[in-house]
């Protein structure tokens, strides 16, 4: 294993990664895994990855986890990116792609996370994993911890889609639906953890769900053969996904696999609850919690974001952005997608289909440019937000 240890992403206290830890000891923000990459680079070559298995474990020197320990694994990561010729000709951008995260297991991106986290709280000693959820974290938790053995406590808002709260219950985990946002739930799972023993499995409060998450940034790499596109929209609650990138692209340039240039990144929130896109504009490098958080686009319900001040950074270094779409706008671009694409994506990723409009009409994304567009999940999970 190439892991050498932790490291706080705001002050840079060193944690060891060898025991459970959740935030850094000292100021309460989020862990960082380091690897020792010049090692990494004598095993992991571009070249090598053409004989590996089609998942995210291709990218092992770069994932947690001892070489002699077997990862719990649904297969997940390894998904295609699909061209967008007929949506994007309709849109006036002639080089748009789609990362389609909805086929991975438990069909969302949550799986890549918590892959590599339940294989790793497994791996330290963990045996009863708690997670607050606006929905598809929890089934994805639900899902690796039957996998792996372990206990599962999953702690929803009421309103979470109803196809969220079956999973997780079919999944076998513990579920327990709070009258209020994923803030509360976090808060119940803060209150109740040491008495239960629960370690917490929520985004970025502990360290590996991001690495799973930075896969996305070295699978994007590898099917555009180490060119990354001008853009990248990205539905941001967590952020997770979007930290976890540009930790790729930073480990890729220190392999050499790729340059100093960096896509321009555009968080997308839904106007109900966008304190990232408030924050941005406001020119702040931290997001005051947003007030009434509400969108159908569950996995956008993130009112305060403990990576909030990561994600700013990034955003800004990137020379991108933030916006806003309404919940009528995603509805409305998922059967545009679907009927062009062939695919029934999420709100969070139609999201960013509509995204991709306004930012066109802006003018801060030209139509030659290469735009690539995660969709992160899949619709078959949102069915009341759709007409029958
Ligand atoms: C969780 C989730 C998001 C947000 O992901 P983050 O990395 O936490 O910002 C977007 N889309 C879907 C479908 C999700 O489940
Ligand atoms: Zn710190």
């Amino acid at each position: 294993m190439f892991l050498t240890h932790l490291t706080c992403t705001s002050c840079g206290l060193r944690h060891e990664w060898s025991c459970l830890q959740n935030l850094c000891t000292a100021c309460q923000k989020p862990l960082f895994p380091i690897y020792d990459l010049a090692a990494v680079g004598r095993t992991l070559t571009r070249d090598s990855l053409a004989a590996r298995e089609k998942s995210l474990w291709r990218y092992r020197e770069v994932l947690p986890l001892p070489a002699n320990v077997e990862p719990i694994s649904l297969g997940e990561g390894g998904t295609p990116l699909l061209r967008a010729a007929r949506f994007g000709g309709d849109s006036g951008v002639k080089d748009l792609w789609i990362k389609d995260e909805a086929q991975n297991p438990t069909q969302s991106f949550k799986a890549r996370g918590m892959a590599v986290a339940v294989s790793m709280a497994k791996h330290l000693g963990a045996t009863k994993l708690a997670v607050p959820t606006a929905g598809n974290a929890g089934g994805a938790l639900a899902a690796y911890a039957a996998r792996a053995g372990l206990e599962a406590h999953i702690f929803m808002p009421r309103d979470t889609p109803p196809a969220n709260i079956i999973e997780c219950r079919e999944l076998g985990a513990n579920v327990v639906l709070i009258d209020g946002l994923i803030t509360d739930c976090g808060a119940e799972i803060a209150r109740r953890k040491a008495a239960e023993g629960w370690f917490e499995m929520s985004t970025l409060k502990e360290p590996y769900r991001v690495e799973g998450k930075k896969t996305l940034g070295y699978e994007l790499a590898e099917q555009l053969d180490w060119a990354l596109p001008d853009v990248i929209l990205y539905p941001t609650g967590g952020g997770t996904g979007l930290i976890g990138m540009w930790k790729a692209f930073d480990e890729m340039e220190a392999l050499g696999w790729i340059g100093s240039v960096r896509p321009r990144m555009f968080s997308v929130q839904a106007s109900g609850c966008a304190p990232i896109v408030r924050a941005f504009e406001a020119g702040e490098t931290t997001a005051a919690e947003f007030p009434d958080a509400h969108t159908c686009a569950s996995g956008l319900r993130v009112p305060k974001a403990v990576g909030d001040f990561l994600m700013l950074k990034i955003l800004r270094e990137s020379k991108g952005g933030a916006v806003t779409v309404d919940d009528e706008e995603m509805i409305r671009v998922t059967r545009e997608v679907g009927s062009t694409e062939g695919l029934f994506i999420a709100p969070e990723g139609a999201a960013c289909f509509a995204a991709l409009r306004k930012l066109l009409a802006a003018g801060k994304i030209a139509p030659e440019e290469r735009v690539v567009i995660f969709n992160t999940g899949s619709g078959i999970k949102y069915l009341d937000c759709y007409e029958q």
